[in-house]
């Protein structure tokens, strides 16, 4: 199973590729005019050196971006804006921070972020082994990379991971929360404020284990934020969304989302921050991606985002945003 999970990165992405390449991202609303060629610059360098590594997942994603439909492309287009935008808040507000991608796959935000903000003063990425790697090999072989990372490598052969004094490649299996607490307090300071990003990680694991990883990273760090960004299945008694997209992974890919239908709503699944404890005081947001279109994207974007590509399915895309959730659950520790 961990192996068909880790796939799903390919889906990631193809799908943020495709929304590049069809003009949706990188947003004008969101993006400092300076930033738009090198975030495209970054990407296109990363999908050409994952060409030399791997021809078949090359081809793959290839053939996603080529395929990609409106609906999905505005849904990438939101899911980054939105995360984006609740990160840089977060940078903005704070001194000294550091962030935690956990299931960070094949994302790319390091690179705007730690060139960006010097407050940021480490950036963890956090997947199985072999996404690791991967990644590892596709960052330390693109010069551009290595050096707008200074990344270092004393050692190649004995597998040591390509990093920097301010950014970090960690393989673990987040299933085993006792594995990654000793490496998360190794390499980062309970003291400093931290943001968590979990972009599609929590729909991926068991339910035990993604509410221990969450106690755990909260009862560690004295002041924190999580963003978490996820598939919720509905609790009406006529929505069949999760059912349906249960059913599709299985039958396509023998993939489980386990606790889709259990965190089904926007209250179950803000349920699980929700820490019952005098010593830690906690703020909770989340809203469905639907209300975030509605409330954050201002009208000119929305005309430009209408002209990129023509959408004729405006109630399915009512339908898939309204199941998917941004989260942002704050925290502190009483001193
Ligand atoms: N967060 C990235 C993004 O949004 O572009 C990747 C999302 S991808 C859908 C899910 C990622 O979570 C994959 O890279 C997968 O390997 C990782 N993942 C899922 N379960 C994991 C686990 N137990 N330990 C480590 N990584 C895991």
């Amino acid at each position: 199973m961990d192996r068909i999970i880790q796939q799903t990165d390919y889906d990631a992405l193809s799908c943020k590729l495709a929304a590049i390449a069809k003009g949706y991202l990188p947003a004008p609303q969101f993006s400092d005019p300076n930033e738009i060629e090198s975030y495209k610059l970054i990407h296109s360098a990363y999908f050409n050196t994952l060409k030399t590594h791997s021809r078949r997942i090359y081809g793959k994603i290839n053939k996603s971006i080529s395929s990609s439909f409106p609906v999905m492309n505005i849904g990438t287009y939101l899911r980054t804006v939105a995360l984006d935008s609740q990160i840089e808040t977060f940078l903005q507000k704070n001194d000294k921070v550091q962030i935690i991608n956990l299931g960070c796959g094949s994302d790319l935000r390091m690179f705007q972020l730690l060139n960006k903000y010097d407050n940021l003063t480490k950036y963890l990425d956090l997947d199985f082994k072999d996404s690791i790697y991967f990644k590892n090999d596709i960052l330390w072989n693109t010069e551009l990379f290595r050096d707008t990372l200074h990344l270092e490598r004393s050692n190649e052969t004995d597998g040591e991971l390509a990093h920097s004094d301010r950014y970090k490649l960690i393989s673990c299996d987040l299933k085993d929360t006792t594995n990654t607490m000793t490496i998360l307090q190794s390499l980062t300071d309970s003291q400093i404020p931290t943001l968590v990003i979990t972009e599609c990680l929590l729909c991926y694991m068991p339910q035990l284990e993604s509410q221990t990883l969450i106690n755990s990273i909260i009862s560690f760090y004295r002041v924190g934020e999580w963003l978490s960004y996820d598939p919720i299945g509905g609790d009406q008694p006529n929505d069949r969304f999760g059912l349906i997209m249960q059913t599709n992974l299985r039958e396509s890919r023998n993939l489980e989302m386990p606790t889709l239908m259990t965190f089904n709503s926007k209250e179950s699944y803000a349920s699980r921050w929700n820490i019952i404890s005098n010593d830690i005081k906690t703020n909770i947001d989340i809203k469905d991606m639907w209300e975030i279109f509605n409330s954050d994207i201002e009208p000119t974007e929305k005309q430009r985002l209408k002209k990129l590509q023509f959408l004729d399915e405006f109630e399915e895309l009512k339908v898939m945003q309204t199941h998917y959730v941004l989260l942002n659950a704050q925290w502190e520790h009483a001193l």
